[in-house]
């Protein structure tokens, strides 16, 4: 329904019957081109019928009859059957001859809505051509168009509203949008107004519940239900439009470019404040929500008391523990083992870890800021360096995380240089001057959490990168490794600049943050260096000895990834991953080898 059958039905009317044509491309000129244009009279040669209203058999015969007189003006005789479903059986039958061997100048286009109701013995005889529902973005676009078109006043954030009313039908989202206008003020068309008129719940109430449940703020969750019931929104109307929030959660959280590549269809300043919500609850906590407002939609139907169900629901949704099925218990469980492992023996807190005081308060206080200001985005204020200061001097601050200074260095010392213990002052100050050379000291210094920790959850972080995305988890796994953890940020070293780079653009980044929020509950900042670079350096600044220096850090991280096996995992279908990138790797790594130039052409090799 209002995708363009009828539309496309008339397009290849006009090809078939051009002068010029046949052609795809009618010239527009020609008397029939004229005459099927948008807006013209239409060619005797060109006959729509509605079988609606014009199904019958006695139709059909009349049409059989007046199907063998030549056309008058153009090439074709063509017959446009709309809505062909409605054609009753006698009337098909009465065709069937027709359409089975048609006079040479007769064409039969039949559109429909439901072609199982055409009745085999014609459908075989035709050519199928399925329509689809107009993608939500090219349908945003064009109905942008006509309003510029127009000279209409309407706000970019109505339009996702107008497409979602259409559900994807061209002609229902143009009505829509004529309504709409129709009760516009001189201004034109602004949100609210759409939102009210269109019966969609406020996006204000929305995000006031999601940042409730985020918080775990029950008294704010059932004040947002009663504003609903107040301000005259239906209950179920509401929890509909909450799902959909959800299942925009869900998505953004499992693709964190989802707005960027429209998979959603929300607006600028919305999209930032659906990342707050989506990384306040966390994807597992989402999903949970989602399941548990979907059964209670089903439920709703039909109750008479759908605000006690509505404050049902949301009352289940922020009881987790309540919930006692396999997949609620096992997330849980996972995450509460991650920290225990993380905290090590409880003894002398003496020098608490910057980033892990950091860390988990702000992902508890997240959800609260965000209900100030929404638009504000969550990632920068995370692990601010300052803060670590007042919150070691407060002891009634909550330290979830923290490790002993005396805990013993299981891990082994990544490379670590003998001036290890002058650096991690310096660079507490300031957060990452030079990263590399710095990476190993804290390290080995017992007490800074970050490193060992880090390293010793870097396989479980991969494995949850590669539940994302499987390019990340490639990328990550066989270039990578951590090389240092302070200050609330990830080092990480990148065996030569090609997979840095890679990792910093196309989203990478944002899933490994998102892959330890999800595994350790902290949100830190990630830095790629390329790790062979300082090596190489390294090596210049004393010559002779260039070799040397590479294979001399080398086998402290070497066991970690053994690189043979690097090459062995490569999977043909992982085109970065060619011989050209692995060359340079090696090349760089065993021969000090810089590229100076890289050849346009990939036969080539450097
Ligand atoms: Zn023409």
């Amino acid at each position: 329904r209002g995708c363009g059958k009828t539309t496309s039905a008339r397009i290849l009317a006009r090809c078939l019957n051009c002068v010029e044509g046949p052609t795809a491309a009618p010239c527009g000129v020609c008397r029939s081109c004229v005459d099927l244009a948008r807006g013209g009279p239409g060619s005797i040669d060109v006959i729509e019928i509605d079988a609606a209203s014009h199904g019958g058999v006695d139709d059909a015969r009349d049409l059989r009859e007046r199907a063998f007189f030549a056309p008058v003006a153009s090439r074709f005789k063509i017959y446009i059957v709309d809505e062909a479903h409605m054609v009753t059986a006698a009337g098909f039958n009465a065709l069937l001859k027709l359409v089975e061997e048609p006079p040479p100048h007769a064409k039969f286009i039949f559109a429909t809505t439901e072609p199982e109701k055409v009745i085999g013995t014609i459908r075989s005889r035709t050519h199928h051509y399925p329509f689809r529902l107009v993608p939500p973005r090219t349908l945003s676009s064009y109905l942008s168009e006509i309003c510029e078109a127009e000279g209409v006043q309407i706000d970019q954030t109505v339009l996702p509203l107008v497409v979602r009313a259409g559900g994807g039908s061209v002609r229902d989202a143009l009505s829509v949008l004529d309504q709409l206008l129709g009760g516009a003020a001189e201004t034109g068309v602004d949100y609210e107004q759409a939102a009210a008129l269109l019966g969609y719940t406020p996006d204000t109430l929305l995000d006031d519940i999601m940042d409730a449940f985020a918080a775990g703020d029950s008294s704010a969750v059932f004040r947002t239900i009663d504003k609903v019931i107040e301000t005259g929104q239906d209950p179920r109307r509401f929890a509909e439009d909450l799902l959909r929030r959800l299942r925009d959660l869900v998505i953004l959280a499992a693709v964190p470019t989802a707005v960027e590549d429209g998979i959603l269809e929300v607006s600028g300043d919305q999209s930032e404040r659906l990342k707050t919500q989506a990384a306040g609850m966390g994807s597992g906590e989402l999903t949970r929500a989602a399941e548990v407002i979907a059964v209670g939609l089903t439920e709703m139907r039909g109750t008479t008391a759908p605000r006690l169900h509505l404050e049902l629901m949301c009352a289940r949704v922020l009881l987790p523990g309540a919930d006692v099925d396999e997949r609620g218990l096992h997330a849980r469980m996972d995450r509460l083992e991650r920290r225990v492992g993380m905290m090590g023996p409880a003894d002398a807190p003496a020098e608490v870890p910057a980033q892990q005081q950091a860390a988990p308060p702000t992902r508890q206080a997240a959800p609260p800021a965000q209900q100030a200001p929404p638009t504000r985005q969550q990632p920068p204020p995370e692990p601010e360096p300052e803060r670590p200061v007042p919150q070691a001097e407060d002891p009634t601050a909550p330290r979830p995380m923290r490790r002993p200074a005396g805990d013993p260095p299981r891990q082994r010392p990544a490379g670590a240089p003998p001036s290890s213990d002058a650096s991690p002052a310096a660079p507490s100050s300031t957060p990452p001057p030079t990263p590399a050379p710095t990476p190993a000291p804290p390290t080995s210094t017992p007490g800074k959490l970050g490193t060992a920790e880090m390293r010793r959850a870097w396989p479980t972080v991969l494995e949850e990168v590669k539940r994302r995305r499987r390019f990340t988890y490639m990328l990550l796994s066989q270039h990578a490794q951590v090389q240092d953890v302070q200050e609330g940020m990830l080092v990480l070293g990148f065996a030569n600049a090609g997979a840095r780079d890679n990792f910093g653009s196309g989203g990478s980044h944002d899933i490994l943050v998102d892959a330890i929020i999800e595994t350790l509950g902290v949100e830190l900042r990630i830095q790629g260096v390329v790790a062979n670079e300082e090596l190489a350096q390294r090596g210049q600044r004393s010559p002779g000895a260039a070799p040397e220096p590479p294979p001399a850090s080398m086998p402290d991280r070497d066991p970690e990834p053994p690189p043979e096996p690097e090459y062995a995992e490569m999977s043909d279908d992982d085109e970065e991953f060619d011989g050209g990138t692995n060359a340079e790797e090696l090349l760089g790594r065993e021969f000090g080898a810089e590229i100076i130039s890289v050849d346009e052409d990939p036969e080539e090799p450097t």
